[in-house]
């Protein structure tokens, strides 16, 4: 059993010990709840609850405390993968809800299986999903003041293995923050989150950088090729260089092996395999 949450970049805590010390503090906590979960649970089912931990947490950029997009409004992405069923199920731009991650697990059983905008506020609302606003003070004062360099802060993603030896990957995110509406984020993309029998990936970064890579899919190719996740990962970021691609993954193999880069040294995350560790 071993699982691996990420709480993404974090450029306000570069100059900020306290959101930084806070950060840590509340992947501690989460990384401990998500593994007690493991015990009894599938890693979809874990994948799931953590990330919706780390949704509800205003300190990262997804749920409660999403980032505000240029025409003032909070739209969410969340995206999860069953590496058992290789189903893959996500929302984009979906507005006025809480737990994006919840409404993707909903979808996991559907045909259609990712949804945008409208229609997956709709189906969310059909569901059982109620509304909510997402927005904090915090939010709409770093909006109101513009700040170029909130972006990239706390995108939020968990990978388990199992019991049973079986993955999942799960990716919540408010976006890169002021984009213009409509923008597509990488993590309900098989590019920002994906996993297989073989690995499971949750990435963050800028999202244009992690499509152009396909950094999810292609680290589990080549980890189901044979190759190591370490191997993989690092092969995966330097194909990363030629576009200056900013970009951070967690992972897990079948084979227990866990990994974390990035191209930037101030990502946060933690990971537990019986002692839970944080790391940033
Ligand atoms: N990858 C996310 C996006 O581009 C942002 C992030 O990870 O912080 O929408």
């Amino acid at each position: 059993m071993k699982l691996i949450i990420h709480g993404g970049f974090f450029s306000e805590s570069l100059t900020n010990q306290e959101i930084k010390k806070a950060k840590q503090e509340a992947l501690t906590e989460i990384v401990k709840l998500g593994y007690k979960y493991l015990e009894s649970h599938t890693a979809v089912e874990t994948a799931v609850y953590a990330v919706s931990l780390l949704e509800n947490s205003d300190l990262f950029n997804a749920g409660t405390g999403s980032q505000i997009q240029s025409d003032g409004k909070i739209r969410l992405s969340a995206a999860l993968m069953d590496g058992k069923s290789l189903r893959f199920s996500g929302v984009i731009n979906v507005e006025e809800v809480k737990n994006p991650i919840c409404i993707a697990e909903k979808l996991l059983t559907y045909d259609d299986r990712v949804l945008s905008g409208k229609g997956a506020k709709d189906f969310a609302r059909q569901n059982g999903f109620g509304y909510y606003n997402p927005e904090t003070p915090q939010r709409r004062k770093e909006y109101d003041k513009k700040l170029s360099d909130s972006i990239r802060i706390g995108t939020v993603g968990c990978v388990a293995l199992d019991v049973f030896g079986d993955l999942a990957a799960a990716t919540s995110t408010g976006g890169k923050g002021f984009e213009i509406p409509g923008r597509v984020s990488d993590s309900a993309t098989t590019a920002g989150n994906y996993a297989n029998g073989c690995a499971a990936i949750s990435c963050t970064g800028v999202g244009e950088d992690i499509v152009s890579g396909a950094l999810a899919s292609t680290i589990v190719t080549r980890v189901t090729d044979g190759m190591s996740l370490s191997l993989a990962t690092e092969k995966t970021f330097n194909e990363l260089k030629p576009i200056n691609g900013f970009a951070g993954v967690i992972g897990i193999s079948s084979t227990g092996e866990i990994y974390h880069a990035d191209t930037y040294p101030y990502m946060v995350w933690a990971l537990h395999d019986g002692e839970p560790l944080v790391f940033q």
